[in-house]
């Protein structure tokens, strides 16, 4: 799977309305675009099981990614840069569980290694 073809879930500046299920979402609204259906609200794009997790941390944003297998791409207009910027990752919840488990153990093993934690 290339980076293409990932899920991209927008946060809509606009009021919005699902295309599927008919619902207002206001502004501020998650929604994501399907070629065939339109504007889908997460509920309707079977996205809504999924946690967010805020750009940052670049490495348990890969391990989540990795573990998870349903993941998108959150994307958010920047008036200031007129471009998509990319907010963060919707991650299935024990994916990112999984993930931070891990780099607390990673954490862990270096500080027991003689490094100092960084937190
Ligand atoms: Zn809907």
């Amino acid at each position: 799977m290339t980076q293409d073809n990932a899920i991209k879930v927008f946060i809509s500046h606009r009021e919005s309305i699902c295309d599927e299920c008919g619902e207002n979402l206001g502004t501020k609204a998650w929604i994501t675009l399907r070629e065939d259906k339109g504007a889908l609200c997460l509920s309707c794009a079977d996205l809504d099981h999924l946690v967010f997790l805020p750009a940052g941390d670049t490495a348990l944003t890969r391990r989540a990614k990795k573990l998870s297998t349903l993941s998108a791409v959150v994307l958010e207009w920047s008036r200031a840069r007129k471009r998509y910027e990319r907010q963060g990752l919707l991650v299935e919840e024990e994916a990112l569980q999984a993930a931070e488990a891990a780099c607390l153990q990673l954490v862990f093993r270096t500080s027991r290694t003689g490094f100092t934690m960084v937190r």
